[in-house]
C-alpha cells in the first residue's frame, strides 16, 4: 500500500524555463550553436600548434566554452526533467528528442578543442597547465591529458567504435535480453507464480525461512540453464578488454578505470586489503544474527532476513522535518540549504503516473540550484532516500562558487556528500528511538547496506580480477568461473555463512562484470571514505565541520586525493581506511549490546 502523503509535492522548474514552448530554448539553442561555430572558427587548428595560444587567449577560450556548455545544460536539464516528471506527454518526449539532437551538434563542433589539446606536446601543455593565469583550469586540463598515452589515432579510434557496435556492446545487449527475460517459476501459497529476477531477489529479504531458500534455489537453478551462453559472453568480453588493452598500451586491466577515477592503483589495493583484513567483523555480525535464529550457523539465503521491528510509517511532512532536524545537528548550514529545496520547489516527490521511478538529483549549472526527485511512499527507505538525494542537494549548492568545468566531482567521491546525509538521518534516528527492537532493525539494515557495498563489492573486484589473471592462459570454463567465484567469496563468509552448491552461479547475472568492468571498487571507495569521514566527526566533533563544507564547496576544482587533503585524510595509508571499519565495528558492537538487553 502506498501513501499519497506527499501529494503536491512538484517542482517548479520556472528557473530554467517557463513551458515545453518557452521560446528562450529555442534561442538558447540558436545561441549556443552561434557561439561554437564562431569558437571553432577562431580556435580550430591552433590549440595543438606550440606557440599558437598564448595562456591568456586560452583562458578565454575555456570560459567561452564554459559558457556555451552551461547554456546547453540549462536546455539538456529542462526537457529531461519534464520528461523525467511526465513522461507519457508527448510533446515533451518530442522535446526530449530535438534537444538531445540540437545538443549533440554542437557539442560536435566543439570536440576538436579536446582533441587538439591532447595533440599538443607533453612541455608545452605542462607550461600551460602550471601557468599562473590558467590556475583556475589546471586540475581540468592535466586531467583531460591522462588519457593521452592509450588513445590511438582518429582512423583507428573510428574502426573500434564502430567495430564495438557489433562486437563488445552487442555481447552486452545479449547479456541484457538474457537476463532481463528470465522468469522464476516458484510455488507460493499453493499457487505457482512467475516471478521476474528482482521480484524473485526481493523474496530474499522475506521473514519465511522456507520461502527464501526455495527463492535462492530456484534463482540458481535458473541461471544454470543460461551458464553456457552467460559464460560465453563474459569469457569474450574479458578477452576483448584484453585485446583493447593491449593496442591502448594499458599494461594493467584495472588501469583504465582508475585514470577515470582519478585514483592510483596503490590507494585501491591499500584500500582492498585494508578491506579484507576486516572480514572478521561480518563473520561477527553473522554469528550474531545466527544466534537471534537460533541456528549453528547462517545459510546464504539467512543473510537478509529481517531481524527486529520495522519503523512505524513517515509522512512526508514529518520525514522533512527529522532530516533537517538531523542536518542541522550537523550545522545549521545544512539545514538553511536543504529547507530552500522544500520552500522553494526543488523537489518533486509525489507519486503520479508517467513519472520516473527511483530517485535522482540534477544539478544543471553552478549558476542555479539542483532538483531532485523522488517517490515519497512513507517507508524509512524513502526518508533515506530523500536524505540521500539531499545531500547530492547540498553539495550542488555549495559548490556553486565553482566554474562548470569544476563543478562535478569524479565517481569515487560523487556519492559523499548523499552517503553522508543519510548518515547524519540514521544516526539522529538511532539515537531518538526508545524501543531496542527498533533500534536493532535500523542498525541491522545499515549494517547489512554497509557490508554490501564494501565486502561483497570488494569481493566482486577479487573475483575480477582472478577471471582476468586466468584468461591469460586460456578461455573460461563454466566450471573454472565457478571455482573462482567460490573462493573469491570464501574469505568474506568463512565458516559464518553456509555457501549452496548453486552459488556457483553467483557471478552470472552481475550487470557491472559486462557492461562495466572494475567499477566495483568505487562502490567500495565511497562507502568507506564517507564512514571514515563520519568517524571523523565523531572523534573531532564540531571542529571537523567546516573542514567538511570546504571539501563540499571545492566541487570537483582538484584531484579526490588533493581535496580531501586538507582534511587530514590521507588515502594512501592504510589507518584511514580503518577508521570507516571502525564504524562499522562500533555498530555491530552496539547491536550485540541491544540483543543481550532484548
Ligand atoms: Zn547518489
Amino acid at each position: 500500500m502506498t501513501s499519497n502523503s506527499a501529494e503536491g509535492i512538484r517542482w517548479d522548474l520556472s528557473d530554467l524555463f517557463s513551458s515545453h514552448d518557452d521560446p528562450r530554448i529555442e534561442a538558447t539553442l540558436n545561441e549556443c550553436r552561434a557561439r561554437a561555430e564562431d569558437f571553432s572558427s577562431r580556435f580550430r587548428g591552433k590549440i595543438s600548434q606550440l606557440e599558437g595560444l598564448t595562456p591568456k587567449e586560452l583562458l578565454h577560450g575555456l570560459k567561452e566554452l564554459e559558457e556555451i556548455e552551461d547554456g546547453l545544460s540549462r536546455v539538456a536539464s529542462y526537457s529531461s526533467l519534464l520528461y523525467a516528471a511526465d513522461s507519457l506527454k508527448p510533446e515533451f518526449q518530442d522535446l526530449e528528442q530535438r534537444v538531445e539532437q540540437r545538443v549533440t551538434e554542437v557539442r560536435n563542433l566543439l570536440l576538436f578543442f579536446e582533441l587538439e589539446w591532447l595533440e599538443l606536446n607533453g612541455d608545452a601543455a605542462e607550461r600551460l597547465i602550471h601557468d599562473p593565469v590558467l590556475e583556475p583550469y589546471g586540475h581540468y586540463l592535466g586531467s583531460l591529458r591522462r588519457f593521452r598515452p592509450h588513445k590511438l589515432s582518429e582512423p583507428e579510434e573510428k574502426v573500434i567504435n564502430e567495430k564495438d557496435n557489433t562486437g563488445r556492446n552487442a555481447f552486452g545487449r545479449l547479456f541484457s535480453e538474457i537476463t532481463s527475460a528470465l522468469i522464476f517459476s516458484l510455488e507460493r501459497q499453493g499457487k505457482k507464480e512467475e516471478l521476474t529476477l528482482s521480484e524473485l531477489l526481493a523474496l530474499l529479504h522475506e521473514p519465511e525461512r522456507e520461502l527464501r531458500r526455495r527463492a535462492m534455489e530456484t534463482l540458481y537453478q535458473e541461471l544454470s540453464h543460461h551458464g553456457q551462453t552467460l559464460t560465453f559472453i563474459y569469457d569474450t568480453l574479458i578477452q576483448d578488454h584484453l585485446t583493447i588493452d593491449r593496442l591502448r598500451r594499458y599494461p594493467h586491466p584495472m588501469l583504465e578505470r582508475h585514470l577515470v577515477n582519478e585514483i592510483d592503483a596503490e590507494a585501491v589495493s591499500n584500500m582492498m586489503r585494508v578491506t579484507e583484513a576486516n572480514y572478521g567483523i561480518a563473520h561477527d555480525y553473522f554469528g550474531l544474527k545466527a544466534r537471534l535464529f537460533k541456528l549453528p550457523r547462517l545459510a546464504l539465503y539467512d543473510q537478509y532476513a529481517p531481524i527486529g521491528k520495522e519503523l512505524a510509517p513517515f509522512p512526508f511532512a514529518q520525514g522533512r522535518e527529522v532530516i533537517l532536524d538531523a542536518f542541522e545537528a550537523f550545522s545549521p548550514v545544512f539545514r538553511e540549504i536543504a529547507s530552500e529545496f522544500f520552500t522553494k520547489c526543488w523537489i518533486d516527490a509525489e507519486i503520479r503516473k508517467g513519472k520516473r521511478g527511483g530517485a535522482f538529483c540534477a544539478s544543471p549549472s553552478p549558476q542555479l540550484h539542483p532538483y531532485i526527485l523522488c517517490n515519497y511512499t512513507d517507508n524509512l527507505r524513502d526518508v533515506m532516500t530523500v536524505a540521500h538525494e539531499l545531500g547530492h542537494g547540498l553539495h550542488g549548492c555549495l559548490s556553486r562558487k565553482q566554474s562548470f568545468f569544476n563543478y562535478d566531482t569524479p565517481l569515487t567521491t560523487a556519492e559523499t556528500a548523499s552517503v553522508f546525509g543519510e548518515m547524519l538521518v540514521f544516526d539522529y534516528l538511532v539515537e531518538r528511538q526508545a524501543n531496542p527492537q527498533v533500534q536493532i532493525a535500523l542498525i541491522a539494515g545499515k549494517l547489512e547496506d554497509a557490508f554490501a557495498t564494501v565486502f561483497r563489492q570488494n569481493v566482486l573486484t577479487r573475483f575480477e580480477e582472478a577471471v582476468f589473471s586466468k584468461r591469460r592462459a586460456g578461455r573460461l570454463t563454466p566450471q573454472l568461473i565457478g571455482d573462482l567465484w567460490m573462493s573469491a567469496n570464501k574469505p568474506y563468509y568463512g565458516d559464518a555463512v553456509e555457501m549452496p552448491e548453486g552459488y556457483r552461479w553467483g557471478w552470472s547475472y552481475i550487470g557491472h562484470f559486462i557492461h562495466s568492468r572494475f567499477y566495483c571498487y568505487s562502490y567500495v571507495f565511497g562507502q568507506l571514505l564517507v564512514l571514515s569521514l563520519y568517524r571523523m566527526y565523531r572523534e573531532e566533533g564540531k571542529s571537523f565541520v567546516p573542514k567538511y563544507l570546504a571539501l563540499l564547496e571545492a566541487g570537483g576544482f582538484d584531484s579526490p586525493e588533493a581535496l580531501l587533503k586538507p582534511l587530514g585524510v590521507d588515502i594512501h595509508d592504510p589507518r584511514f581506511w580503518q577508521k570507516g571499519f571502525d564504524e562499522i565495528k562500533g555498530l555491530v558492537k552496539k547491536m550485540e549490546g541491544l540483543v543481550e538487553k532484548g
